[in-house]
């Protein structure tokens, strides 16, 4: 195994907490809407039983956490891993608030998940899972009420499930409507072109207006990624095909380096396909967990876990910039080490938006019946990215604070403006 999961000082939300508290002093956001946006405003959770293939009955747990719709429907992926459990998860859905406030979406924030593994079930066991967590969720979920994603462990043909279980429990004349209850979908299915590699595009996106606006160049820039899930392979597609060069990547099998070729993305896909992951890719060397955090590249994207850049491992790294993929990578403690080291890091809240804001534009496509090309998705990604990279950066420079507090500045800006003119009713 690449890298398991390490024990940190706080939890995941505590971590979520801090990172908001930073962000609140740095423009002294009043108390009224600290209170309101320090917890999540819905958390459900439901238990659920499924028959496996043997006959035997086993009980799930879900979640679904909602934690502000201010600005529009909740919105955010459900997670399906062993790992899922209250804590993550509302710290998933509160930076899931942030992200659609900063790219400027009319979504708010939520995350939901299974406490499950879903690679130890058959495809119908899986199916059963996901469908009887949609039936117990219930009218938890709805097009204009709360849209789920995939996130981890959940692909497209999930979203489909759970779209189809959805709208087969709605009344006929709604069905067609509610095809909009979640994105992510194949593009059979109502999904936008371009979904697919969404996050991944947006992290490329983000680092070329970075590294660009700096005066540098993402050409011959030696790139490490962790994860080769659904963002760490097409970051690493979009930026080999931008001209960088993938030099490491680790996933849960092994971690592989190359001094020499850099790793082609689309070979290395293949032997995924094949073998489950990058362990014994035969065109890259085996590497230790900290020989990959310390290959000599110039740009680390983490698209794997949470908690994964701790304080120990601060020293191994050798980049100098940093696109987190992931959500929540990135310990704070860890940040304030690599910032004093002149780490430029872009937070997950920027760097992973691509996801939600092409989910919004499939939400758009499903509500006006169209389906729009990829070269329109593409170029509307892009011109969103930027917007928001340019508004960090913005306040980054007024406040003089660092690019995550400038990220959530952005986001809390928008949400008081909402707040100042609405009020509190009653
Ligand atoms: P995925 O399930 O498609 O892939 C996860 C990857 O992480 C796999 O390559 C897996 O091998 C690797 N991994 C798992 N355990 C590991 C370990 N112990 N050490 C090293 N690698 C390990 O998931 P994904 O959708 O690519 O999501 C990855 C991250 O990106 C998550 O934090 C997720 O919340 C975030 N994210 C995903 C999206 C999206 O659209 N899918 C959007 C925004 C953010």
């Amino acid at each position: 195994m690449a890298s398991e999961r390490v024990k940190t000082p706080r939890s995941l939300f505590e971590t979520a907490v801090v990172q908001f508290e930073r962000a609140a002093d740095v423009i002294s956001l009043p108390d009224q809407t600290r209170n309101i946006l320090r917890s999540p405003k819905n958390e459900v959770i439901v238990n659920f039983p499924v028959e496996m293939d043997s006959g035997e009955v086993e009980i799930f747990r879900g979640y679904r956490i909602q934690h502000s719709n201010i600005l529009g429907p909740f919105k955010g992926g459900m997670r399906f891993s062993p790992q899922v459990d209250l804590d993550e998860v509302k710290a998933l859905a509160t930076w899931m608030t942030w992200k659609t406030a900063l790219v400027n979406v009319p979504f708010g924030g939520a995350k939901g998940g299974v406490t499950v593994d879903p690679k130890s079930y058959s495809e119908r066991e899986l199916q059963g899972i996901v469908r009887r967590f949609t039936h117990a969720l219930g009218t938890n979920i709805g097009p204009e009420h709360d849209i789920p994603a995939p996130d981890m462990g959940s692909n497209a043909q999930m979203m489909v499930w759970m779209m189809d279980t959805y709208a087969n429990s709605s009344k006929e004349f709604d069905r067609h409507s509610s095809r909009r209850v979640v994105t992510g979908k194949t593009v059979e299915c109502g999904g936008s072109i371009g979904r697919d590699k969404a996050t991944g595009q947006g992290v490329a996106f983000v680092l070329q207006h970075h590294v660009e606006g700096q005066g540098r160049s993402l050409i011959g820039a030696k790139v490490a990624i962790q994860g080769f899930g659904n963002v760490g392979e097409h970051t690493a597609r979009v930026l080999s095909g931008m001209g960088a060069h993938v030099m490491a990547v680790a996933d849960h099998t092994g971690a592989i380096i190359s001094t020499g070729t850099p790793i082609d993305p689309e070979q290395l896909w293949a032997h995924v396909h094949d073998t489950g992951g990058v362990d014994a890719y035969p065109e890259a060397d085996v590497a230790t967990t900290d020989e990959f955090w310390s290959a000599d590249v110039d740009i680390l994207v983490p698209a794997a876990l949470e908690n994964q850049i701790t304080v120990d491992r601060v020293d191994l790294i050798n980049a100098h910039v940093m696109a987190e993929g992931a959500n929540g990578p990135t310990t704070p403690e860890a940040e304030e080490k690599l910032t004093a080291g002149g780490m430029e890091i872009l937070p997950d809240v920027l760097a992973n938006a691509g996801g939600v804001a092409v989910s919004y534009f499939e939400w758009v496509q499903n509500k006006m019946s169209q389906q729009w090309d990829l070269p329109k998705v593409d170029e509307k990604l892009r011109n969103l990215m930027w917007q928001a990279c340019d508004q960090v950066e913005d306040r980054r420079r007024y406040y003089g604070c660092t690019r995550r507090d400038a990220a959530y500045v952005v986001a809390l800006e928008r949400l008081q403006a909402v707040y100042d003119q609405r009020g509190i009713w009653p």
